[in-house]
């Protein structure tokens, strides 16, 4: 292949034909550089329809980057040689004499460092641009954050808000409230959801069947199935799940963003993630399509469920981002509470006799997906009162969920999750008994287990460990004052029944801790 002014790397989660790394490119000179390789499918033990998802969505933009007359050095996960990228980047520049390399700035800190030191040893130099692809940039965050004692997305979000002129009437927000978190926490009754809007699926074309085929084999010990892949892998489709979660579940999404339901993994959650993550849509049009619909028909989208879809994507989706970039690479080392057990084998499996984590896990198996409730409150909750460490929990979410990149899932998870950075994130921890699952959900209903006791045969583990768990961090959470109501009630509890209960809990950390990984880990 002949030589090249500039090689144009896209990497998997930046398929935005409107990305900076196109700015001023010249088909006639520069070279797009695309690459699959097995380390990025690896390094966790990625959840197949994840590997699918990237691997698709990949195939088909370098695919429609042809078609605008792009000449795409393109890496398949199959060939000779595709092991990690800065293999095959030192590869492609012996063989492509490129000048210069181009980036937008990786989604991952470890591959900006692999990209870095590979132009490094091939004597290039690598320009990082800024992603555009977000309303708040780095060096903007940075700005934010300096000086203050704590960064709580709040404060992020107004300012975001006024910035971006976003569900505000002049300087003041739309209805004359900034959050309607408290609207936003309704669960279902005793008859449950009723019927929900079905959700766009998407069916896997050509490309991604072939995609499909070779994942099941080249990666078949990975956890995950892939009979129910139905992501969007195009624009075009991604663009299709956007009007068909405004004009299907929006007008509910805040009454229920919170609620948990059994045998429903989507309920009236958006499922965007994966195709803002993927750079398939832009965070400004999708807040924008939902702003819309509020200014065009304010009675059918009630402004609390407008509102509490865009805190997610303008305020936390952004703020997470800001984090990352302020963080990293210390962030990812943080273990405030000191756990240290390993994950329990049953996140890979789902089978465990707790339901909410049969049903959280066992859907996050099925589809790649689970509602951030379920993330947060489940199986982020178990983890941590279990005292699992942190890096193994952070490499399971990053593994099994289809909208997972690490700059948004190591925030939300050592952050808000596991409350492992101490409270730079999160005001305390989200230790809760199961009774708040059986307040979210009707699991309880069908659990051998009683949310309401923390001693005993029936008694709920989430219960036994989160007061394990607060006995066990009681001296660390004192100076906490949103931790001292939870305190004072450890503090009531009777001394030979809190001994009873650490006892159960210790027996119980055993016997969850006995099972072996499954095999292929
Ligand atoms: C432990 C843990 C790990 C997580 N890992 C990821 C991850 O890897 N990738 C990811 O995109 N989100 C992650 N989240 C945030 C959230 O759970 C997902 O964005 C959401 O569940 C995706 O489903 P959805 O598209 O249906 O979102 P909805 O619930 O419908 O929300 C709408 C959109 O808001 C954004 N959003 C919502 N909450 C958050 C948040 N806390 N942080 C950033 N963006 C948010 C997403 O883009 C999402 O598509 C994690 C949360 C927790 C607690
Ligand atoms: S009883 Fe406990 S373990 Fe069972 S579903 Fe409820 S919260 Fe989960």
């Amino acid at each position: 292949m002949s030589s090249c002014r500039r090689l144009l790397l896209v990497l998997g989660d930046q398929l935005d034909a409107q990305s900076a790394v196109f700015d001023g490119a010249d088909p006639a000179q520069d070279v797009v550089w695309m690459a699959e390789v097995a380390e990025e499918s690896t390094h966790v033990w990625t959840h197949k329809a994840r590997i699918v998802l990237f691997l698709s969505a990949m195939r088909h933009f370098a695919q429609h980057l042809r078609s605008r007359g792009f000449r795409v050095q393109y890496t398949s996960v199959g060939e000779a040689g595709a092991t990690s990228l800065g293999a095959v980047l030192a590869r492609d520049c012996e063989a492509l004499q490129p000048r210069e390399l181009r980036v937008v700035q990786p989604g991952e800190f470890r591959v900006l460092q692999a990209l870095r030191s590979t132009a490094e040893r091939a004597s290039l130099h690598l320009e990082v641009l800024e992603d555009t692809h977000f309303l708040c940039s780095s060096d903007a965050f940075r700005a934010h954050a300096q000086g203050r004692k704590q960064l709580r997305m709040e404060y992020f979000y107004r300012e975001m808000r006024r910035s971006q002129q976003v569900l505000m009437e002049g300087q003041q927000p739309a209805g004359g409230t900034w959050n309607y978190d408290q609207e936003n926490r309704k669960r279902f009754g005793k008859q449950g959801p009723g019927e929900l809007p079905s959700g766009a699926i998407f069916v896997p074309d050509a490309i991604t069947r072939e995609v499909m085929s070779e994942v099941a084999q080249r990666f078949a010990s990975h956890p995950g199935k892939l009979e129910s892949f139905a992501w969007p892998v195009t624009r075009d489709e991604a663009l299709a799940a956007l009007r068909d979660f405004i004009e299907q579940r929006l007008p509910r999404f805040g009454d229920y963003q919170d609620a948990m339901w059994t045998e429903e993994p989507f309920l009236y959650h958006a499922r965007l993630a994966s195709s803002l993550n993927l750079k398939l849509l832009h965070p400004r049009e999708v807040v924008e399509a939902a702003e819309d619909a509020w200014r065009r028909d304010p009675e059918c989208y009630p402004l609390a469920s407008v509102e509490g879809f865009i805190r997610q994507v303008l305020g936390w989706r952004e703020y997470v981002r800001g984090i990352y970039w302020l963080t990293m690479p210390e962030y990812l080392d943080q273990n405030a509470l000191g756990a240290q057990h390993p994950l329990p084998a049953f996140y890979w499996t789902g089978d465990t006799d707790m339901q909410c984590l049969r049903q959280a896990i066992g859907q996050t198996l099925e589809h790649g997906y689970a509602h951030h409730i379920q993330r947060l409150m489940v199986t982020g909750l178990y983890a941590m009162l279990l005292g699992v460490h942190p890096r193994q929990v952070h490499e399971w979410y990053l593994a099994v969920y289809v909208d997972a990149v690490e700059w948004v899932e190591l925030p939300n998870t050592l952050g808000m999750s596991q409350f492992a950075d101490g409270g730079m994130m999160a005001s305390k921890p989200y230790a809760a008994t199961g009774k708040y699952i059986q307040r979210m959900s009707n699991y309880c209903e069908g659990c051998r287990y009683k949310p309401e006791e923390a001693v005993g045969a029936e008694a709920c583990p989430f219960t036994t460990l989160y007061w394990d768990f607060l006995a066990r961090h009681r001296e660390h959470l004192a100076s906490n004052q949103r931790m001292q109501m939870q305190l004072r009630n450890l503090h009531r509890m009777d001394e030979a029944k809190l001994v009873a209960i650490q006892q159960q809990a210790a027996t119980h950390r055993e016997m969850v801790l006995a099972a072996p990984v499954p095999s292929g880990r």
